[in-house]
């Protein structure tokens, strides 16, 4: 993620601190200053900042369960809205997952614990210094680490109660089915958070909406990845399409976008292998700029992801993301390019699979025939 800085490394994870955290904090002490002098603005901040590293030991608790697992954690970073930390893959065992899922909660109820513990020794003490900004602290405290371990544990995707749901469900119904489960189970906790917030607290509404939206992508994403494993790039390529040649000028490229719906022109050598894309955007930009006489060699992008025709699905599905451009193209053994792999193109395939009987899908679990 950019805008952020690695505030040091803790047993082989980087933590890192994004842009927006140190706003957040600057704003809480301004707020604070405002409505109640320095005095307020330190105390406020102080609260914040031990607030968040409740939040990292959270996320390391994830991690060393993760680690435990032996999957690797590179970093974890703060964001005003907690931290999140990366896992490199999620285990293929779900009580395993379910594990790291549980193991961040059960920090802050073990910080709550500990703290009441060490508050109540205090109680005594506390009534004497009740003038003191700082008495309310530890149980304020562990008030909100026993917060934090409840909302996370709201069975809806991004919490980590999602995940345990998953977990759960996986063990009897196989991950991507699980999935699906988990991700309405948790639009309709969403529903009914927001149903509440209508009567109560506005904030349920916000939290409602983030988890609403964030269920459903996730489930996306699950039941694409493992339905690309094992199953070759091909079936979700589409064949024809409209080529350009890096000589051609942009207004004949201009007739070829009227023909077509086209989004993306891949550009061709002469012996058919990809040189470059066009987007339709840039084409039009260019035309704008430089005028008709222009090439195409000199207006596209150079770099066009590709993938052999012998891969499997996943991997152009990665490329997509992790470059996130707008089409892989599908090269044969000679480099030529046979095909191209949009979201959209893999969306139609999926959409296919899903009508499919249950015994002919392809999947990880069954391959189509000659596959
Ligand atoms: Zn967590």
């Amino acid at each position: 993620m950019g805008w952020s800085w690695t505030l040091g490394t803790v047993a082989g994870t980087a933590v890192r601190i994004h842009i927006t955290f140190l706003l957040f904090l600057a704003w809480i002490f301004g707020a604070n200053y405002v409505s109640g002098g320095p005095q307020q603005a330190w105390s406020g901040l102080l609260f914040i900042v031990l607030l968040f590293l409740c939040v990292l030991l959270h996320e390391f608790g994830h991690i060393f369960t993760a680690r435990a697992f032996g999957v690797s954690t590179p970093d974890v970073i703060l964001l005003p809205i907690g931290g999140v930390a990366r896992l490199e893959r999620i285990p293929e065992k779900p009580s395993e997952e379910f594990l790291i899922a549980i193991a961040g909660p059960l920090v802050n109820i073990a910080i709550a614990g500990l703290l009441m513990l060490f508050g109540a020794q205090l109680g005594v003490d506390s009534l004497a210094t009740i003038e003191n900004a700082g008495a309310g602290l530890l149980p304020r405290l562990a008030e909100v680490n026993l917060f934090l371990a409840v909302f996370n544990l709201i069975p809806a995707f991004p919490m980590d109660g999602g995940r345990v749901l998953r977990a759960l469900l996986a063990s009897r119904f196989g991950y991507v089915r699980a999935t699906e489960l988990a991700a309405s189970i948790g639009q309709w906790v969403a529903f009914a958070l927001g149903f509440l917030g209508l009567f109560g607290n506005p904030l349920l509404i916000f939290i409602a909406i983030f988890v609403y939206l964030a269920a459903s992508s996730e489930a996306h994403l699950v039941a694409i990845r493992a339905i690309s494993q094992g199953v070759p790039v091909t079936t979700a390529m589409m064949t024809q399409f409209a080529t350009l040649t890096p000589d051609e000028h942009v207004d004949a490229a201009v007739e070829t976008l009227l023909r077509t719906n086209q989004g993306e022109f891949p550009v061709i050598d002469g012996l058919g292998r990809p040189v470059g894309v066009l987007a339709r955007n840039d084409l039009i930009r260019a035309i704008k700029e430089r005028g008709a006489d222009a090439r195409v060699g000199d207006v596209m992008t150079n770099d066009i992801p590709t993938v052999s025709n012998r891969r499997c699905l996943d991997e152009a599905f990665k490329l997509l993301q992790e470059k996130s451009v707008p089409a892989i193209g599908v090269v044969d053994a000679a480099g030529r390019l046979i095909g191209l792999v949009t979201s959209e193109t893999i969306g139609e395939m999926l959409m296919l699979h899903q009508a499919m009987p249950a015994g002919t899908r392809w999947g990880p679990w069954s391959r189509p025939a000659g596959a």
